[in-house]
């Protein structure tokens, strides 16, 4: 089984997680701009963090033969945060880098006029640079937050296509499948999304346009849960190729619309580009 995560925050995550993943087949990874938890002050901290998105992450991801691409954007959290909104004149200057396969992670958290505006900024910057969007869905409110956001995609003119809507769930799923934007779910350790709870979406619902992905970061995840969907699938008599299908050929065809991803096996022998000090770590 050879496994793409189309959605990981690795930052969070430790070389032991890359080890397993590894060894679980997991080949290539998206990892998105999230909110870090601990809150940042100003658009710079920004910049540092997605110059470690494009720079140190994949070159971390390489030793252990995992090809790393991100998604930037002002996430809908921090979009609150009126000492962050100049991340959005950041943004341009990033969108245009090699490792960027989407705009993402946008949309809304608790549903602001911030959120609002942050969010259609960020579609348009996706329009106007031909890049994938990568939609959140708040956890709370998930149906009338999945339905605005829709509405809002809708209302930018941008090919739904080129949009996932993740973290979707039993309730959300229709309407996002009935917009033409890709279908995206997080399998978590015990709440939300489970494997068997996807499997059973899959048989409702099909293949078609659907991402799964293990959202994993500083919060209790589990970075297997793709590959533990994957052996669900193939018990519960899916083929190998439907299996293909989900964890690997569809995320390769959302964000190869970026015209950007390059799933060839990384060479993890390099030295990192980046810094000069980049081994001095112990
Ligand atoms: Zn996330």
């Amino acid at each position: 089984m050879r496994v793409f995560d189309p959605h990981i925050h690795m930052t969070s995550r430790t070389t032991d997680d890359y080890r397993r993943m590894a060894d679980h087949g997991i080949r290539a990874v998206v990892e998105p701009a999230f909110w870090l938890g601990q809150p940042r002050t100003n658009p710079g901290s920004f910049a540092d963090y997605f110059d470690s998105l494009l720079g140190w992450e994949p070159y971390r991801a390489s030793q252990f033969g995992i090809r790393h691409h991100a998604t930037l954007a002002l996430n809908p959290k921090e979009a609150n945060d009126p000492r962050c909104k100049g991340v959005l004149d950041l943004l341009p200057r990033y969108l245009d880098k090699d490792g960027v396969v989407a705009v993402g992670e946008i949309g809304y958290d608790a549903m602001t006029p911030a959120e609002d505006e942050a969010f259609a900024a960020q579609l348009e910057l996706a329009v106007r640079y031909e890049l994938p969007a990568l939609v959140h869905t708040p956890h709370r409110d998930k149906a009338a937050g999945t339905r605005r956001s829709l509405e809002v995609v809708a209302a930018c003119g941008i090919d739904p296509g080129m949009v996932a809507v993740d973290h979707l769930n039993e309730v959300t799923v229709a309407m996002v499948r009935d917009s033409g934007c890709w279908l995206g779910f997080s399998i978590y350790p015990e709440t939300k999304m489970s494997p068997s709870r996807m499997v059973e979406i899959l048989t409702q619902y099909g293949t078609e346009r659907v991402l799964v992905n293990s959202a994993a970061d500083w919060g209790h995840s589990d970075p297997l849960l793709t590959v533990a969907t994957g052996r669900a699938m193939l018990e519960a008599g899916f083929t190998a190729d439907e299996v293909d299908r989900v964890l690997w050929r569809n995320p390769a065809e959302f964000y190869g619309r970026s015209g950007r991803l390059d799933l060839s096996p990384p060479d993890g022998s390099g030295a990192y580009a980046g810094s000069s000090i980049a081994r001095g770590g112990s």
